[in-house]
This record gives C-alpha cells, sequence and structure tokens, in this order.
C-alpha cells in the first residue's frame, strides 16, 4: 500500500507527486529508487533537476482528490 505526496525540490521548486511506502522501497522512472528512512521520511530525485533531496512529509502533503479542472 502506497500512498501519493505532493512535494516541492529545495533545490529548484519543482512540484512533483510522489508514490511513497513505508513498507516498500519503491522505483519510479521519474524519481529513482525512493530510500525509506521513517514513516514519513525519505528522499528522492527531482525530476526536474535530478538531485536527491529528503523529505519529510505530514498528512497535509498527502494528496486525496486529482479533480482539479482549471489550472
Ligand atoms: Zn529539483
Amino acid at each position: 500500500m502506497s500512498v501519493k505526496y505532493h512535494i516541492i525540490c529545495p533545490n529548484c521548486g519543482y512540484e512533483f507527486i510522489v508514490d511513497y511506502s513505508e513498507w516498500n522501497s519503491l522505483s519510479d522512472p521519474e524519481v529513482g529508487i525512493i530510500f525509506r528512512y521513517g514513516s514519513n521520511t525519505f528522499s528522492c530525485k527531482c525530476p526536474q533537476c535530478h538531485k536527491r533531496s529528503g523529505y519529510h512529509v505530514t498528512d497535509s502533503n498527502e494528496v486525496t482528490t486529482e479533480t482539479k479542472e482549471d489550472e
């Protein structure tokens, strides 16, 4: 079971969605292998600048709906 988190790269500011599971190390072509450090802490690469950064996510980062009509 994985959760999608909306995170922002601290290096370039690019916003992206990462599919994170605290049970499995998922690898994604966009973000590389996701290294797990804890239930809400991991590192992955930014799809934009390819710099690996550590992220600590909270429930507020969780993406629950994808129903944005206008952007
Ligand atoms: Zn970046």
